[in-house]
């Protein structure tokens, strides 16, 4: 007999074998001795009731022999040197995905990017923490892995109906990932991983004929009868192929600006901004799990906040249990935040956007941007929070009362942000009708999550890459650039995706084009 079913665990039970045999046994009514096998396919935390407990969905073998684990089988991939190249721009999670996809095709990747390859790329991400040195071409966001390589990790992604995410969770686990990814409802895998993971894609890739190019950043698009013929680097040197994916992520400012400039259609595209908020994770737990402390067996506890505020969604975004708060600025003179944990998540600290839609509405005073309107909106504001302390990395902070108060601190709580924080009118730094949002929303989510709204929090500015403000317009069957026929808009930057999974999805669709297309 095979069976699905499902089991309740309490936390303590998680890694206990017997627990297991006796929940099933007695959910399908056999003796412990005739289960053969089971299979975890997916668990969750149910934190709903006072006592919280694991929901474990299993697929049960009392005779039949147990399958095979598809992650470690490997993908047909086919030998492609001597085969049709495709130049992708950008090596994150949409570029990298695409290149694989590519390969399976029989189609011959050639991967360029701006940044270092990990192992290079942590001294800048390093300098950027202690000396506050931006290296505008290696940091949070640019680099192999992109912006995805020293994230989060977080690989929950809502957009199940855009291609085969357990394809991706999938070649993540052949390439390095705990296989746990594969059954848990919210997977992660956390900056100290994935760095090994990203290298060892690009063996992958490498082993099967594709090429990368890294410390080489696109800076022209030589055109001809609306097609692209190449695309040139800083040093002049020209890539050429009759097909390119741009996946150059929502930092690469230069790139949307080379787009206006060579009248390439872009268009303004909502987005959100905020701030970043910090709590005790203790204080997070002890909302989330009804008690005091949550104990050696349950992960550090997450949250999901959303309300709506005078006609504006303002929501949680990129929620960090036991995570930290990091510089993600791409240029000197900008103060950016993100955040991130970890694989165990075991910081003292939980951290998350905390963010306000914008419309293209409230564009107005920058409509003589055109369609870059968003982009100089979203630039104006990293500057004023670099302006405060106008030095380094150092960020603008409040306490979070203080900030919905609208007064300023006079001493902060102790953060995670290596660079340092300085007490600053966060709600001043911030346009006045995102602020007023963010200050109704904070006291909303304190009914929501009792103890929320404390001063034990702080909150950051800015949180201002959230999403991609400008569009690069494809055509919705060929994925085609409305206008350069052979170019191939992609992942974040392009705006049709927001997330690690989501991206690495949009990039095979997009391979999957140009396959189909030949
Ligand atoms: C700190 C942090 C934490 C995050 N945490 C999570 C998380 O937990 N879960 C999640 O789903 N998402 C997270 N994200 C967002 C996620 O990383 C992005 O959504 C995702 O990486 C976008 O993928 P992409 O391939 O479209 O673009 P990117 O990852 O941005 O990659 C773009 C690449 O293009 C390169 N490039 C740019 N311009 C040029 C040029 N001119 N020439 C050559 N190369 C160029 C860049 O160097 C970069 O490598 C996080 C982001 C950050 C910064």
């Amino acid at each position: 007999m095979i069976k699905e079913i499902e089991i309740s665990l309490l936390p303590e039970q998680l890694t206990v074998n017997s627990s297991y045999e006796r929940a099933i046994a007695q959910i399908i009514r056999v003796p412990k001795e005739k289960i053969n096998s089971f299979v975890v396919l997916k668990r969750s935390i149910d934190a709903r009731k006072q006592k919280v407990q694991y929901r474990i969905k299993l697929m049960v073998y009392t005779n039949d022999s147990y399958p095979k684990n598809e992650a470690l089988l490997p993908a047909q991939y086919k030998y492609v040197q001597n085969a049709e190249k495709v130049i992708i721009i950008g090596a994150g999670p949409a570029g990298l995905f695409a290149a694989l996809k590519l390969i399976e095709t029989g189609l011959k990747p050639i991967i360029i990017d701006r940044g270092k390859d990990v192992n290079n790329r942590k001294y800048d991400i390093a300098a950027l923490n202690r000396e506050h040195k931006v290296n505008p071409d290696s940091n949070y966001c640019f680099g192999e892995g992109g912006a995805g390589t020293y994230s989060d990790g977080k690989l929950y992604t809502r957009s199940t109906k855009r291609g085969n995410v357990n394809d991706i969770l999938q070649k993540l686990v052949a390439h390095g990932s705990s296989s746990d990814i594969l059954i848990d409802s919210h997977p992660h895998i956390g900056t100290d991983k994935l760095p090994s993971i990203i290298e060892n894609i690009r063996f992958t890739i490498k082993e099967y004929g594709g090429e990368f190019y890294f410390d080489t950043r696109i800076v022209d698009f030589i055109i001809k009868d609306d097609k692209i013929k190449g695309v040139t680097d800083q040093n002049g040197n020209l890539f050429e192929a009759n097909n390119f994916i741009l996946a150059t992520g929502h930092s690469s400012r230069d790139i949307y600006e080379l787009l206006d400039r060579k009248k390439i259609l872009v268009e303004a595209k909502p987005f959100a901004l905020g701030v970043r908020i910090e709590h005790p994770q203790p204080l997070i737990d002890s909302m989330q799990y009804h008690c005091k402390s949550r104990g050696q067996y349950l992960p550090a506890a997450t949250y999901q906040l959303v309300t709506q505020v005078e006609n504006r969604g303002v929501f949680s975004f990129c929620m960090c249990p036991g995570g930290i708060i990091v510089p993600a600025a791409t240029e000197e003179g900008q103060i950016v935040v993100n955040g991130m944990s970890n694989s165990r998540r075991n910081s003292p600290f939980a951290n998350s956007g905390i963010v306000v839609s914008v419309e293209l509405s409230d564009l107005a005073a920058y409509e003589k941007y055109g369609p870059l309107a968003g982009l100089k909106y979203q630039e104006d504001i990293e500057k004023s929070a670099f302006a405060f302390a106008n030095s380094g990395q150092i960020a603008p902070v409040q306490r979070l009362t203080d900030f919905v108060k609208g007064k300023i601190s006079s001493t902060l709580n102790e953060s995670s942000y290596i660079p340092g924080i300085i007490s600053a009118p966060v709600h001043e730094i911030l346009p006045k009708n995102i602020s007023m949002r963010l200050q109704k929303a904070f006291l909303a989510f304190d009914e929501k999550m009792q103890g929320y709204y404390t001063e034990q929090a702080n909150v950051f500015a800015v949180e201002s890459r959230t999403s991609s403000p400008v569009r690069i317009p494809r055509d919705q069957e060929t994925f085609q650039h409305l206008q350069l026929k052979n170019l191939y808009p992609c992942g974040e930057g392009a705006g049709y995706a927001g997330g690690i999974v989501s991206s690495a999805l949009d990039g095979v669709a997009v391979a999957e084009k140009i396959f189909n297309k030949k």
